[in-house]
């Protein structure tokens, strides 16, 4: 029988209450499907430096590196503001995604017809939303030297910050993208300011040189990074899959994000590179939102990004396509019957907690996986 390891990392505040529902699923999954996942858990995060004074343990390290996937929850909280820096609960994701080397970011924004109203815009220009923005995660301005802020001695300072792209960062991610298009509506809009950087022409050139020598099948368009942040708003609908560097996808997957509602629906994968022997990728799956101390151990965080970061796994690292559809379609099925958590209550509609937001998304799964 397949086994397929996963490696759970709950964390801190509503990151155990979320990823609980999940285990529900998993649970469903080996049992009917014969799925044959096997689940280790550790600590991240606030709840690791409790237990070992480190936002994540050599030992857990270890386990995140030899798991198939990396289920991840959320870290942090006012409990560990004042702990040192270089051991605070964001540490521990962020030694997962450098040394998992995690170079893509895949963010969804999808907009599920029964939340069109929730939206900012107008509900016809996002309902039945499918974007997929692909950032680069792991260069860019965020990483390059020098990075520095240095006194000009005559009573003025001088911040720096590097914007550097090689090529092959480039080549791997515009990989990533048209793979991902090709599952998909089979389109990318590769996003840059190639008019005022030079990284930009760069990005540009690569993108091309990529499509052209690997996957001139997809759908390949072009975009100022800032046109394409006004397209966003304007027609979200027009794009299929987005690619672009650190900088641009952090700001634009943040816009992308808010036009399909809540925090608590958003669900993200991190991609590293294809393993040389088996040809599979690290992979960490996580929800957009943090750990929400406000309404932690209340049982009122909505799981639907957690569940959904689920949905990401059995597609991405499982290829389970029918299973993450149908685990899809059940939070859609849920959301159109009325079935509420608070951030995303409307009027009429019914308001539930998280084991129960968790158990309608089961049930409904297992109506369709029948
Ligand atoms: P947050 O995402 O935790 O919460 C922002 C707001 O959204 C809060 O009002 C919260 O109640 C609400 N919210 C978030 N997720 C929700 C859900 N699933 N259901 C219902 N409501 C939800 O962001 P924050 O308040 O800025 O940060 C809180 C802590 O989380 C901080 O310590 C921060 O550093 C950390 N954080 C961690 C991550 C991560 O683990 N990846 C990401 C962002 C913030």
């Amino acid at each position: 029988m397949t086994v397929r390891n996963l490696f759970l990392l709950p964390g801190d505040g509503i990151g155990p209450e979320a990823m609980a529902e999940v285990r529900k699923i998993i649970a469903y999954l080996n049992e009917a499907k014969g799925t044959g996942f096997v689940l280790d858990e550790g600590l991240v995060g606030g709840v690791a430096y409790d237990a070992h004074g480190s936002a994540v343990s050599e030992e857990d390290m270890a386990k995140a590196l030899a798991a198939d996937a990396v289920l991840f929850g959320a870290v942090g909280g006012p409990k560990w503001d004042a702990v040192p820096y270089e051991v605070r609960p964001e540490a521990g994701l962020l030694r997962l995604r450098k040394d998992l080397k995690l170079f893509a970011n895949l963010r969804p924004a999808i907009c599920y017809p029964a939340l069109a109203a929730a939206s900012s815009l107008k509900p016809e220009l996002v309902e039945g939303l499918d974007i997929l923005i692909v950032r680069e995660l792991t260069g860019g301005v965020y990483f390059g030297e020098p990075k520095e802020i240095i006194d000009l001695g005559n009573g003025q300072k001088r911040g720096i910050d590097t914007q550097v792209y090689d090529t092959y960062e480039i080549e791997r991610i515009a990989g990533v993208a048209f793979e991902l298009a090709r599952t998909r509506q089979n389109r990318v809009c590769s996003m840059e300011k190639r008019n005022v950087m030079k990284s930009g022409v760069l990005w540009n050139q690569v993108v091309t040189e990529t499509h052209k020598a690997k996957y001139s099948d997809v759908q390949l368009e072009h975009m100022l990074a800032d046109a394409g942040g006004m397209q966003l708003v304007r027609q979200p609908k027009q794009f299929d899959v987005i690619v672009t560097d650190n900088l641009f996808g952090d700001m634009l997957s943040d816009v992308a994000a808010m036009l399909t509602g809540s925090l608590g629906m958003l669900p993200s994968a991190s991609l590293g590179a294809p393993d040389a022997k088996t040809g599979k990728r690290k992979a960490l799956y996580e929800p957009v939102h943090g750990s929400a101390p406000d309404i932690a151990g209340k049982g009122i965080a909505n799981p639907i990004a957690m569940i959904a970061s689920f949905a990401m796994c059995l597609r991405y690292s499982f290829n389970l396509v029918t299973e993450a559809d149908n685990l899809e379609k059940a939070i859609a099925n849920v959301l159109d019957k009325g079935i509420r958590t608070g951030d995303i209550m409307a009027e009429g509609c019914k308001q539930v907690g998280t084991v129960e937001m968790g158990e309608a998304i089961l049930a409904e799964f297992k109506a369709i996986s029948a």
